[in-house]
């Protein structure tokens, strides 16, 4: 029996647009879980037929953000390691690919590279009556279609070229290199039925189906005739796609039907939106995965925040920290929604939050650095206010509350500058002058007990709790203020310990100076 069960294989069929959009890491990731769990095979295929659409760099763009994210493909033409190094000249390599494909062979697959394949199949569509030349011009198709919308008609083909061209004009026209494209001829009053592995039985009437164009004038594939060819050839089983591509399924099912092929499984996974429901776009915020990377999200997060817009793994769960391994081993087809999946910077922030508690002092410090190094209260802090060790305390303190490394050391400067602010501002309710004076006197006298060996966040804590007694505020308000001079900050314990003794000591100083 085991025989019959055919081995999965899915892909990843972007066309290059420059970046890798949050919703096509998702497909990505959709499809690599979805291989992982069953033992299949993974392929990426770069579907870069529009010509009109080529952008200098985006495959390069693609693959390098679906390494950093960590999905690997398991076949193209690039090991995992050695996608660092990924020259163009190593994409031309994939040129070799013959059209059927062997298991363990590497892509990405580049279709530009594939043409002659796609041109093969479409004229065996011809020869077989399937599909039909067109030499319509640009401008009588531009007017058929004006002529259609005013009549309040969905603009189609209207067949000139299959009832009024005899096969000895077509010959003609081709022997004079006529410009022509290839169109299907789809079947009337047909209903196309499948079920979609997410949204279940879905049909299309073919009466609302135009007579697709396969292959273009200029040598080029459509995306609807190269798709299914390689779906083909590559054995695709599941195709698991943006539910943007849905209206292109029945087309697609029509092509396997003229050519004779079985086809695969479809999956159409739920749109993305923002806030107001619009479909997610670059108007109201970042859609390219790099954008995030750049902002200081972790790639771990992202994806744990990637693959839960549109799934989870149901029955009353609600875990929302999942590890790659949890991923593969829970992720099913069959519980990703239906419904559209609304994108949530909130939730981001509070996932890559709960990432960056998770990381140690010196993951911290080496996500942390290249974000500070842009600051500018940064560049103009003092030496020793700089190193290591005085930044990975700082981001002790800050990990609490940082929601990206982006903001890293903004919320409290006071860090890393001298700071001034208004004496009154020391004022704790209805205290008085001499009041303000003592405690922060107090607070002195405190801190300067401690060793600067004991100088740990519970000696400091404990010994000013001590010395507040019942009367918390205050002690700790003025303090808090000296050492920050903000409104906002950490707790004066967590301010003292970074700053460290002599610092801490010097702003308390300076704050009782200020009433002098
Ligand atoms: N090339 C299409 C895209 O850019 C792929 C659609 C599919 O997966 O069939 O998303």
């Amino acid at each position: 029996m085991s025989e019959n069960i055919k081995k999965i294989r899915v892909r990843f069929a972007p066309s290059p647009t420059g970046y890798l959009h949050i919703g096509g890491l998702r497909t990505a990731l959709y499809n690599y879980l979805f291989a992982r769990k069953n033992k299949g095979v993974f392929a990426l295929r770069i579907e870069d037929t529009d010509q009109k659409r080529f952008v200098e760099g985006a495959v390069e763009n693609l693959i390098k953000a679906l390494s950093q994210t960590g999905l690997s493909w398991n076949e193209g033409v690039y090991e995992k390691s050695q996608i660092s190094n990924l020259k163009s000249k190593t994409i031309a390599e994939s040129k070799t690919y013959p059209g059927i494909i062997e298991a363990g062979e590497f892509g990405p697959y580049v279709q530009s590279e594939r043409l002659e394949l796609y041109k093969k199949y479409a004229e065996q569509l011809v020869a077989d009556g399937k599909a039909y030349y067109c030499f319509c011009e640009p401008q009588r198709l531009e007017e058929m279609r004006e002529r259609q919308q005013k009549e309040k008609r969905s603009p189609m083909y209207d067949r000139y070229c299959l009832n009024n061209v005899s096969p000895e004009q077509i010959n003609e026209k081709l022997k004079e290199n006529c410009s022509a494209t290839i169109r299907l001829k789809v079947p009337k009053d047909e209903i196309i039925e499948f079920d979609d592995l997410v949204r279940g039985k879905i049909s299309f009437n073919t009466n609302t189906i135009d007579d697709q164009v396969l292959f273009k004038s200029d040598g080029y594939p459509t995306y609807h005739l190269a798709n299914v060819v390689d779906d083909h050839l590559m054995e695709i089983t599941q195709v698991i796609r943006g539910e943007e591509w849905l209206p292109s399924t029945p087309k697609h099912i029509l092509l396997y039907r003229a050519f004779g092929w079985q086809e695969p499984q479809f999956a159409h996974i739920p749109l993305l939106l923002n806030a107001d429901k619009s479909k997610l776009s670059k108007r109201q915020g970042d859609v390219a995965v790099e954008d995030y990377i750049k902002k200081g999200y972790l790639k771990d997060a992202i994806v744990n925040f990637v693959v839960m817009l549109g799934w989870n793994p149901g029955e009353g769960s609600t875990q929302e920290i999942f590890s790659m391994e949890e991923l593969i081993e829970k992720f099913e087809l069959t519980k990703v929604h239906k419904a559209g999946a609304v994108f949530d910077i909130k939730k981001l922030d509070w996932i890559n939050g709960q990432y960056i508690k998770k990381l140690s002092d010196e993951e911290l410090l080496q996500n942390a650095l290249p974000f500070f190094e842009q600051k500018e209260f940064f560049a103009k802090a003092a030496a020793d206010k700089k190193t290591g060790e005085y930044l990975k305390k700082v981001l002790t303190i800050e990990k609490e509350r940082l929601a990206k490394f982006a903001d890293v050391g903004d919320e409290n400067q006071f860090f890393f500058q001298d700071i001034s602010y208004d004496k009154e501002m020391l004022r704790w309710k209805t205290n008085t002058d001499d009041e303000i004076v003592q405690s922060l006197q107090k607070s002195q006298t405190t801190l300067n007990a401690i060793t600067e060996n004991n100088w740990s966040l519970v000696e400091i804590e404990k010994n000013l709790l001590i010395a507040a007694g019942d009367k918390r505020g205050d002690l700790l308000w003025p303090l808090r203020m000296a050492l920050t001079g903000a409104q906002k900050s950490p707790s004066p314990f967590e301010c003292a310990w970074v700053l460290g003794k002599i610092e801490a000591i010097k702003r308390i100083e300076n704050a009782i100076e200020m009433w002098q």
